[in-house]
């Protein structure tokens, strides 16, 4: 297990974690008001790597006034929307000049597979500043044409809905806060953003950066802190307008419930137990790798993992041993080794978690085909596993386990309406795969599943300009695409009798 060696990080790398970190609020770097702070720890190593402050509610308070300030006073609003827009687009320009640091320090952060920070995680979130800064200057109304006798001008116009409250999760960090951070923006919202307690690296360098793109001070904020003080604090305050959430479904209750206070707006992105499902004529080279990407990627932390994969039964076997050899084969290490490419889980409570859920697995009567334990005293590393001869009411196959954990099924029907049943017995909605050649069939079935994202031949599909989120408990509302405007804007009707 190779211990990270500050002397090969970016030299900006070393300073930064060297630092002493505050909070961003206002434009400028204040310090929490009670004192307290977070140890951030390499989860692949354990070593605490920094510390940043554990903000609470008076911080949260300080910051939602600042964010208040500059939306009511005009420093962002009353912007032209071609400057706002120029702005948004010049912070994807920075997150694209730096993508190679902020990469690393997302690895140390995280302990995903450099390779994959460089390629995923930066690149989509320079695409969503860069994509949502065409939105100021396209965001309009319309005129309608009303039913009521008389002479009129009707009208919709479409205003920023206020002070936006972001609070994201570990699995992706600066990711998650591109696709919360950049619509708000584009829609003329200021932000407080509360980034997960385990990662908040990438976000306090990003505000450094959000401030050399020239942002009017106050319109972004990021607070670090735990999830009951600074993240509650958020969710409950009443200067608040919106709130958007990625995380648990657990907590995605909590949130919409805080919410009640003053009924600011919510969405939600929440957990899921999406369904990849591998049809007899599916290319199986293609679809083996699909899936097995589909549920290792980034240690299964994702939350739109493949967890349930179906195969027919006339191709179970091929699936499940050719699945298991990629398990078997994938790296598991430091991310930024190079030849790794299965980083650890995010922490200890969590690989506990993952693996009491494969002794759950076990003692269901499930095969534990490869993997199944931890690994490794230092870092949080659990082997990629396969679970076959999995049932549809086994815990493992019901309850999300958010880890390198595949519960693989067969099905002997060629009714799609039947293997849409099978996809769809799931309290999540979130996304699903069909593996198919037969592309009529891929798209009927398609159709016929109840989940946000069904990609075809390729798993985890999301992209700034398409819509993303759940039915069910997956969540509320979309984000990604033209829909997100919705989720950040009020629409006013204004009625002229002439
Ligand atoms: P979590 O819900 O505990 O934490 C997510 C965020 O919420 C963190 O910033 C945390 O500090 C904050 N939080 C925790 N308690 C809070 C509270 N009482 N009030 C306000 N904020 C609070 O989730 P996690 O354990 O960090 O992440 C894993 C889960 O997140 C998984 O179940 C996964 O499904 C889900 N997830 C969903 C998506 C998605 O897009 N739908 C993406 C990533 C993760």
């Amino acid at each position: 297990n190779v211990i990270i060696n500050k002397q090969d990080l970016f030299p900006a790398n070393t300073s930064f974690l060297a630092k002493e970190h505050k909070l961003f609020i206002g434009g400028k770097w204040v310090e929490s008001k009670a004192g307290k702070s977070i140890p951030v720890e390499d989860p692949a190593t354990q070593e605490v790597v920094t510390h940043v402050p554990a903000g609470e509610k008076e911080d949260i308070d300080a910051a939602v006034k600042a964010a208040r300030k500059a939306f009511e006073e005009g420093a962002w609003p009353n912007l032209t929307s071609l400057e706002r827009s120029k702005m948004i687009w010049r912070l994807g320009d920075l997150l694209e000049k730096h993508a190679d640091e902020l990469a690393q320090l997302e690895v140390i952060d995280t302990g995903k597979p450099l390779a994959f920070a460089q390629t995923v995680d930066i690149p989509f979130a320079t695409s969503m500043f860069h994509y949502m800064s065409g939105w100021p200057t396209r965001l309009c109304g319309e005129q309608i044409p009303v039913t009521t006798p008389g002479d009129w001008h009707v009208y919709s116009t479409r205003e920023p809905v206020g002070v936006a409250g972001a609070i994201i999760p570990w699995n992706f960090p600066l990711n998650m806060l591109s696709w919360k951070v950049a619509p708000a923006l584009a829609a003329g919202c200021t932000v407080v953003l509360k980034p997960a307690e385990q990662t908040p690296l990438t976000a306090l360098r990003f505000a450094e950066l959000a401030q050399e793109a020239g942002f009017p001070d106050g319109v972004i904020n990021i607070v670090t802190g735990y999830g009951e003080t600074a993240g509650a604090a958020l969710a409950e305050h009443e200067d608040v307008d919106k709130i958007a959430f990625t995380g648990s479904t657990e907590v995605g209750k909590m949130i919409a419930r805080a919410a009640t206070g003053n009924l600011k707006r919510v969405s939600l992105e929440l957990g899921g137990k999406s369904p990849a499902i591998v049809l007899p004529d599916a290319d199986l080279q293609m679809a083996i790798e699909g899936t097995a990407n589909a549920i290792f990627f980034n240690q299964g932390q994702v939350c739109t993992a493949a967890s349930r994969l179906y195969a027919h039964k006339d191709i179970y076997d091929q699936v499940v041993e050719g699945v298991a050899k990629i398990a078997d084969s994938l790296t598991l290490g430091h991310g930024l080794d190079p030849n790794v490419n299965h980083g650890p889980l995010i922490s200890q409570s969590h690989r506990e978690r993952v693996a009491s859920y494969v002794e759950i697995g076990r003692e269901e009567g499930a095969d534990v085909v490869t993997g199944g334990k931890t690994v490794g005293n230092q870092g949080h590393f659990m082997a990629p596993t396969v679970l076959a001869r999995t049932s549809p009411d086994m815990r493992v196959v019901r309850e999300e386990i958010f880890g390198p954990v595949v519960c693989v099924q067969a099905f002997d029907d060629d009714d799609l309406d039947k293997i849409a049943k099978i996809a769809n017995d799931t309290e999540y909605g979130l996304a699903a795969s069909v593996w198919t050649q037969n592309l009529s069939k891929a798209h009927l079935l398609a159709r016929k599943i109840k989940a946000g994202t069904v990609s075809i031949n390729v798993h985890n599909f999301a992209d700034a300009t398409a819509p993303f989120g759940g039915y069910k408990k997956s969540g509320w509302g979309r984000e990604m695409g033209r829909e997100v405007m919705d989720a950040y804007t009020e629409t006013k009707t204004i009625a002229a009798m002439l």
